[in-house]
Order: C-alpha cells, then sequence, then structure tokens
C-alpha cells in the first residue's frame, strides 16, 4: 500500500527483514498464542507473526491502516480492534485458560503511557515484547544508583522481569526514528518479589521521591516521613530516590499504609 507516515500515530515501519526475523525468533511464537499486536502498520511483524499463528489480535488507530489490512487476511487469522491502545480494555481479549501475549513495535510518543496502562492486566498476561526508545528500555531496566533509574524503573520492576534484548539502529525503521531503539521482553512475576499493601500508596511515595530527583528523600517525602521514621525504617533520609531499591520504596510504602 502506498502510505504516507503519520508523525503524529509515531510511524515508524519496520523494514530490516533480517532484524524482523530476530525480533520474531526473541518472541517465539505458537500457533496457539492468544497474541495481540499493538500497532500492526503495515504489517511488518504482523505477516511474520501470522506465519506461525492461527490468530493474532491487532490494536490500531489509522484508519487508512485499519481498512488495508482488513484486505489482507481473512477474518479467521486477524480480528483488528479500530480503537486507542489507551482506552482499550485488553480483558476482554481473554478466553478460558489462556493468558495474553502482547507485541509492538509502539509508536514511541506514548510509549510510558502504554506501559501503565497495561499494569492492571497483569495478571491476564504472559509476556509483553516492545520496540521502544533505547533510552526508554534502559530506563526500564536500570539498576539503582544508576543515572537511567527513576520512575519508570521502580513502578515496572515493581511488577515485571525484564531482559534488554537488542538494540535497533534507526536504519531498521522508514522513516528512521531519530533515536535509537532497542527490543525488550517483560514478563510478569509469577509472584512479586515485595508486596505493597498499598499500590496506589506505593505509586505516590515513588512519584514524589523522584518528582526532584536532585533532593534527598529527607527533603521530597518530607510530607509523609518525619526523621523518626526514616530511623525505624534503617533507611538513610540522606539518600536520593535513585539510591534506594524497589524493596525500599516498598518498605516505605507499607510503613505508611
Ligand atoms: N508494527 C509496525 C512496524 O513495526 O512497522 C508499525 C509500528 S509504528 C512504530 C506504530 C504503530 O502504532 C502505527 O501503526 C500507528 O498507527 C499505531 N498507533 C499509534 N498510536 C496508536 C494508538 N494510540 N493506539 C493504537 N495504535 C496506535
Amino acid at each position: 500500500m502506498k502510505h504516507q507516515a503519520k508523525k503524529r500515530f509515531g510511524q515508524n515501519f519496520l523494514v530490516d527483514q533480517s532484524i524482523i526475523q530476530s525480533l520474531i525468533s526473541a518472541i517465539q511464537p505458537q500457533e496457539n498464542d492468544l497474541m495481540v499486536e499493538i500497532g500492526p502498520g503495515l504489517g511488518a511483524l504482523t505477516k511474520p507473526l501470522l506465519a506461525h499463528l492461527k490468530h493474532l489480535h491487532l490494536i490500531e488507530i489509522d484508519r487508512d491502516i485499519i481498512e488495508w489490512m482488513q484486505g489482507q487476511y481473512p477474518a479467521e487469522k486477524i480480528t483488528i480492534h479500530a480503537s486507542d491502545v489507551l482506552k482499550f480494555d485488553f480483558a476482554q481479549l481473554l478466553t478460558a485458560g489462556n493468558k495474553l501475549r502482547v507485541v509492538g513495535n509502539l509508536p514511541y510518543n506514548i510509549s510510558s503511557p502504554i506501559l501503565f496502562h497495561l499494569l492492571p492486566s497483569l495478571a491476564s498476561i504472559q509476556d509483553m515484547h516492545f520496540m521502544l526508545q533505547k533510552e526508554v528500555v534502559e530506563r526500564m531496566v536500570a539498576e539503582p544508583s544508576s543515572s537511567e533509574y527513576g520512575r519508570l524503573s521502580v513502578m515496572l520492576q515493581y511488577y515485571l522481569q525484564m531482559e534488554y534484548l537488542m538494540t535497533v539502529p534507526g536504519t531498521a525503521f522508514d522513516p528512521p526514528p531519530k533515536v535509537e531503539s532497542a527490543f525488550v521482553r517483560c514478563v510478569p512475576h509469577t509472584q512479586l518479589p515485595y508486596i505493597a499493601k498499598d499500590t496506589e500508596c506505593f505509586a505516590k511515595v515513588v512519584t514524589m521521591a523522584f518528582s526532584q530527583r536532585r533532593k534527598t528523600i529527607r527533603n521530597t517525602l518530607k510530607a509523609l516521613l518525619t526523621d523518626a521514621d526514616f530511623v525505624a525504617l534503617n533507611i538513610d533520609s540522606q539518600l536520593r530516590a535513585e539510591n534506594l531499591s524497589v524493596q525500599q520504596f516498598v518498605e516505605i510504602s507499607n510503613y505508611l499504609g
């Protein structure tokens, strides 16, 4: 199809066949997987995925692409959900006894909102494989006390085990994005390593602590914790948010709740 890439939909289409093959090998699609692709675009991943799968769900916002895609495959192979992924309810795809596998070369302009939108559905998700801005993937997998470690790292690592799979150069896309990309695998923890009693409180503590990342947590969490509280928690109040582990954020949250 002749298609002018739309910037507002973050359209950077994958064109490098050897990279596409590496992505498919990493995903390892199995015939009966209950799989959903976010943003199929012109089918760079859709086609090779469908070579392995009986059926694939697609979520796409671009009307031109939806119309074209409908003509590409018989109805039993694909189900197109013409929707904004940020408004899409993933639970509606569930079938008895099957967990969802989510894949996509995501629109980079809304990649973090997509990740946060998926968190409430994680109990129904087997795994997720995403192409994202390299810098975002680095933040997702970052260790404490590194400059990439932040709210995204803590919030996602609480729920997910993540693996940086490969770096993908701009030349693999048309049009090429201005930044490098990376492919990441995210698997929900079978058992959460640390359990926050109140996940809203946990999210609030993390957001507050990172609101001014140069400041100490004594300062950023002043409204929540006194010096005596930090002593009781056995956490040095002179640390910055970037020095705290996921476990320590959970401990603070549970202390408050
Ligand atoms: N999968 C294709 C590929 O790898 O070549 C296209 C990837 S492109 C980076 C992102 C895709 O997500 C586009 O097809 C775009 O139209 C779609 N998209 C953008 N925003 C979306 C949204 N809010 N909801 C659903 N799809 C969206």
